[in-house]
């Protein structure tokens, strides 16, 4: 069962789901758009969802509101790219000025990071994951399809400038793209004071590019080969997701492990999911949701009408998910769609 924890929300409207899960953290997708086609992500000519589909900001900041009325105390923005949505700054400053809300944190490719990593430093984002899959700029390309590694390296230079309390880096590791990189992408991290995510590629969304079972990547397999440099020190570190952490103590930074294969992490879960449509997914791995955009239109401004559905959702949240590496994907939604 999830560690409870303190929120500023009184007890009947908090976000408790049928297993005693609280549901503490939030993922809301600003856009499904993205300046990358990453080929574990999407299609090359993936369709985008119309623009009268997506949020606006406003019903956007209030979902937000809603969610950390109900006790949420941290907001992670994602995508799509996050970056590439149009004043994205002045959401995330409205996101910021929230009273409750703990953390503030942003995932992004990083592609827009040398312009903006000041202005969300100062509407109050605590912290940024960078996605950096590759060192080598051809394979960068390859594997983003459209990025490119001195612009988002230039990006991550701009974030540390700024100040964020931490960066960390998100790297999606596949068979023969980029296995043979995972020493040299610590040690970039470690050299700039960040940590490292390893992440093993989830069957979301049907991709033509590869095929996932023969490109999977064990984090074991990563840990193994990371321990024939550096000791992996265990840390109890707990963050109610697929993230297993490990200090190096030669360059002093963490690795994490995101396997949702391998380690189940259903049991402590404390999030849910927002898609740029405003569908409120229960569970990354299963199609429960309920759709909040059909509230947010029907009942323009209303706050207590999303807060009931939101709170009415948790009898919904399913325990866990069904990943399975070798079989065709169950969840037709890529990541991108879904908010990664
Ligand atoms: N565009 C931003 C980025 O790339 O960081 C934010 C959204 S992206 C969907 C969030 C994270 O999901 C990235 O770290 C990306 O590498 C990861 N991701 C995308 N598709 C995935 C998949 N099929 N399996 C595992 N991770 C995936
Ligand atoms: Fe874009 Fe992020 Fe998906 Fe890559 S992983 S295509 S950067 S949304």
């Amino acid at each position: 069962m999830a560690p409870r924890t303190e929120t500023s929300a009184p007890a009947g409207e908090r976000l408790i789901d049928r297993f005693g899960r609280m549901v503490s953290y939030v993922r809301i997708s600003v856009t499904d758009r993205c300046d990358f086609r990453c080929v574990y992500c999407m299609e090359p000519d993936t369709q985008f969802v119309p623009r009268a589909q997506v949020l606006t900001l406003e019903e956007l900041a209030l979902v937000a509101r809603a969610f950390v009325e109900l006790g949420v105390q941290k907001v992670r923005i994602t995508g799509g790219e996050p970056l590439v949505r149009r004043n994205v700054v002045s959401l995330l400053e409205q996101i910021g000025d929230l009273p409750g809300l703990r953390e503030l944190v942003l995932t992004t490719n990083g592609s827009q990071l040398t312009k903006l990593a000041q202005p969300l430093r100062r509407a109050g984002v605590k912290r940024i994951n960078i996605s950096l899959d590759s060192l080598d700029a051809e394979r960068f390309r390859r594997i983003t399809r459209t990025g490119n590694l001195v612009e988002v390296v230039a990006g991550i230079d701009a974030a540390r400038a700024a100040g964020f309390e931490s960066l960390k880096i998100n790297a999606v590791i596949l068979k023969h793209r980029n296995h043979d990189e995972v020493v040299a992408l610590v040690r970039f991290a470690g050299e700039r004071g960040m940590d490292i995510s390893f992440i093993e590629e989830m069957p979301l969304g049907v991709i033509a590019d590869h095929d996932r079972a023969e490109a999977y990547y064990s984090s074991d397999q990563i840990r193994r080969d990371l321990e024939a440099q550096f000791a992996l020190i265990p840390t109890p570190e707990q963050t109610g997701g697929p993230s297993r952490y490990f200090r190096v103590p030669e360059l002093g930074n963490k690795v994490g492990f995101i396997s949702p294969h391998s380690h189940n992490f259903c049991e402590a879960c404390n999030r849910v999911r927002v898609t740029a449509e405003g569908r409120l997914l229960l569970c990354l791995g299963q199609e429960h949701s309920v759709d909040l955009r059909h509230v947010l239109r029907q009942f323009p401004g209303e706050m207590d009408a999303l807060k009931d559905v939101i709170r009415h959702a948790m009898e919904i949240k399913p325990r866990g998910h069904d990943f399975h590496v070798a079989a065709q994907p169950l969840i037709f939604r890529h990541m991108n769609a879904t908010g990664g």
